[in-house]
């Protein structure tokens, strides 16, 4: 079975509601390919979830951009996935480079939330990636298999989760990944999925590439074989959001 191309939109901490509908118009209105054929999401901050979730045309799901790491409770600020799947929110973003590295999230703290939020029946959006230090001293691979393996550690199915492959010193700078640097990591990962989980997983899990993608660079990246789609933020908040799901055809 082809793995489907997945274009995931991460607002981030941005928008009023009324960008938020004028978002959510243009995407209702962009001719894109079916949903045999691109899987989209879209993750608005968690004010906006509901309002999102409620106007959005049906074959566009949303995503939540973190949740807590167990059952809710006394943790002032943090959502539950409880939370999230009591008000029908099926995906989750977890790992985001800008939680790693602001909010010190470290990559134990990651493999639990996402084992906790599939336990509890939401699908994952699961990011990786290095920094320009540690791809200039050489240590991509080394950082992005230890922040795959701390979320294998702990998860067996990996039938709800998409793996990002985001490299911080792309991500918001305009610096996209060439084609064949995010090829070289979604294959090197792909190889270590193979090696450390099982041939199937490695066979159908999406690897994603997250990094100042744009409808410019978009088509070229998503000719490479390993790259299966995107994590979009920027340009996720523009019209050009819906040339990007279309690079899929
Ligand atoms: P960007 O962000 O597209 O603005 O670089 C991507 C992300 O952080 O998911």
């Amino acid at each position: 079975m082809g793995r489907k191309f997945f274009v995931g939109g991460n607002w981030k901490c941005n928008g009023t509601s009324e960008e938020v509908k004028k978002i959510v118009s243009t995407l209702n209105a962009g001719e894109v390919p079916s949903q045999d054929v691109v899987e989209v999401v879209v993750s608005p901050p968690f004010v906006f979830l509901q309002l999102v979730k409620s106007s959005l045309r049906p074959e566009f799901h949303v995503a939540a951009q973190n949740c807590w790491v167990k059952k809710g409770g006394a943790f002032t600020g943090e959502v539950s996935a409880e939370m999230l799947v009591n008000l029908g929110i099926p995906w989750v973003i977890l790992g985001h480079s800008e939680r790693r590295l602001i909010l010190n999230e470290s990559n134990e703290f990651v493999g639990d939330k996402v084992a906790y939020a599939l336990s509890k029946g939401l699908k994952v959006i699961a990011c990786v990636g290095e920094t320009l230090e540690q791809r200039e001293s050489g240590s991509t691979m080394e950082v992005v298999a230890a922040q795959t393996k701390a979320i294998a550690d702990k998860v067996s199915n990996w039938a709800d989760v998409v793996l990002a492959y985001e490299p911080v010193w792309a991500i918001g700078t305009g610096k996209v990944a060439s084609p064949a640097q995010a090829q070289e990591v979604h294959s090197e990962l792909r190889k270590w999925l193979q090696a450390n989980t099982s041939p199937e997983v490695a066979a159908t899990t999406r690897i994603i590439y997250g990094g100042s993608v744009s409808g410019a660079n978009c088509k070229e990246l998503a000719a490479k074989p390993d790259v299966d789609g995107f994590l979009v933020g920027g340009a996720s908040l523009k019209p050009e959001f819906i040339d990007i799901i279309k690079a899929a055809e």
